[in-house]
């Protein structure tokens, strides 16, 4: 029922998951467990979530054999070296009880630090010994996915920012996608503050009979983007998946885009950290 999108890697990647960040820990696994009954197959974590244990558990009594999911971790901004970044995925796959992930993102880019090159060499080798099966980066401007491309020698298979209607970032995903780097767009839905109430998604719902996230997450699956919208609620996990059985018009997703305004909810990628 979700599209998959193939990865610079070969890799596939469902185009709809479910994102936990900012649940609890003690109850991760019963809302893991509530978007895989809904039939989430791509779960999107972090190291600083704190909930990586949540996922693992929920993973493990669903049931569901593994080479059916896509976990997603990513490593910390206090692990910014070659050996920290093979050391700390260890570390998550423990809490997780896997052998390995489906994907390993270098959470910011942390130019301050300025060891992001060599913490990704150590990306590198963890997937060369088979701890994730893809690599990738998030919150990465052009500068910083341009040093990737001249001192390693793996073009990251996505890059995981920002993006809504308030922040189309049309440039970045640009830039991107004509380097065979995947779209994940992360906050997909503005973390449901003010966005959703904006009158251009409400008369487009109205009119297809969907709700304003629906709208906005349809928006991203025909821009390409990968999306995974977080709920505690269980009627929002199953709203969020019913959106592969409409379709947006091009006018409909012009008047989306138009609702950019360059406004961030999360930190700008040079300051973080
Ligand atoms: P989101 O855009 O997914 O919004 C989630 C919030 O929107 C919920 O808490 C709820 O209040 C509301 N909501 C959810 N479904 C709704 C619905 N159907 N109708 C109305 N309101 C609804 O925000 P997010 O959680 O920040 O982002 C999604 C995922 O992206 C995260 O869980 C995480 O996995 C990832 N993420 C990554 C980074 C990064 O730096 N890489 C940063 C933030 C988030």
């Amino acid at each position: 029922m979700v599209p998959t999108i193939k990865l610079n890697d070969g890799v596939e990647i469902p185009q709809l998951g479910f994102g936990v960040f900012q649940i609890e820990p003690g109850q991760t696994s019963d809302k893991v467990k509530a978007a895989l009954n809904t039939g989430y197959r791509h779960i999107d974590t972090a190291q600083m979530y704190g909930n990586e244990e949540g996922v693992g558990r929920a993973i493990a009594e669903s049931g569901i054999p593994r080479d059916e999911l896509f976990v997603t971790t990513k490593l910390n901004n206090d692990g910014h070296s070659h050996d920290d970044a093979i050391k700390k995925l260890d570390e998550s796959l423990d809490r997780l009880g896997l052998d390995h992930v489906d994907l390993y993102l270098i959470h910011w880019p942390q130019p301050k630090q300025d060891r992001y090159v060599e913490t990704w060499q150590g990306f590198e080798d963890a997937k060369k010994a088979g701890r994730t099966r893809s690599i990738g980066v998030s919150n990465f401007n052009p500068e910083h996915l341009a040093r990737l491309a001249v001192e390693t020698s793996t073009v990251p298979s996505v890059n995981q920012i920002e993006v809504h209607p308030h922040l189309i970032q049309a440039a970045l995903r640009d830039y991107n996608s004509r380097h065979g780097i995947a779209t994940e767009a992360w906050s997909p839905i503005g973390q449901g503050k003010g966005l959703l109430e904006e009158q251009t998604l409400a008369t487009i719902a109205q009119r297809l009979g969907r709700s304003p996230a629906q709208v906005v997450l349809r928006w991203h699956i025909q821009h390409g983007n990968i999306v995974f919208p977080k709920s505690n609620t269980l009627s929002r996990v199953q709203e969020n998946f019913q959106i592969f059985d409409f379709e947006l018009t091009g006018d409909d997703v012009a008047a989306i885009d138009r609702m950019n305004a360059d406004r961030r909810i999360g930190a700008d990628p040079n300051d973080a950290g």
